[in-house]
């Protein structure tokens, strides 16, 4: 599966917590994220990341654009709801896209450590039946 991991600056070290506690379950899957927070995991993880730009410089976007072609499959994404963020728009765009296209979205640690345990039972791989169909269905 194709795994997008962002975090809001607040928020590095949930995720970096996150990646390090679920380190054997990630490396099972490709790892996307935005810049820094690809940097912070892989370096605490030793795991194998796609970075993609930071998501002030565009990261977010090039995600959104994996998913608007059928090719990311889970989105866990640590927001800071009390600081704003210069990217608000690309932010508000990418999760706008999970829902166009029912990519599941993670937006804080509770969420993501169910994910996590849904992704070891195999409750995501109606994703790969998806992916393979090629085009996503709206
Ligand atoms: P970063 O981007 O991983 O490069 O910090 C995340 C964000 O702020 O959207």
């Amino acid at each position: 599966m194709n795994i997008a991991l962002i975090a809001h600056d607040e928020k590095k070290q949930d995720i970096i917590n996150f990646a390090v506690a679920y380190t054997p379950v990630l490396k099972k899957h490709r790892l996307y994220a935005t810049g820094t927070t690809g940097l912070k995991i892989a370096e605490a993880t030793g795991l194998d990341v796609y970075r993609f730009k930071s998501g002030p410089l565009g990261g977010d976007q090039q995600i959104g654009s994996m998913i608007a072609e059928n090719k990311m499959d889970l989105v866990i994404f640590f927001k800071d709801p009390l600081t704003a963020q210069p990217h608000e728009p690309d932010i508000a765009a990418l999760i706008r896209l999970c829902d166009v296209y029912q990519i599941p979205l993670a937006s804080n640690i509770a969420g993501a450590e169910i994910f996590i345990h849904a992704l070891e039972r195999g409750d995501f791989d109606w994703r790969k039946v998806i992916r393979n169909r090629g085009e996503h269905e709206v």
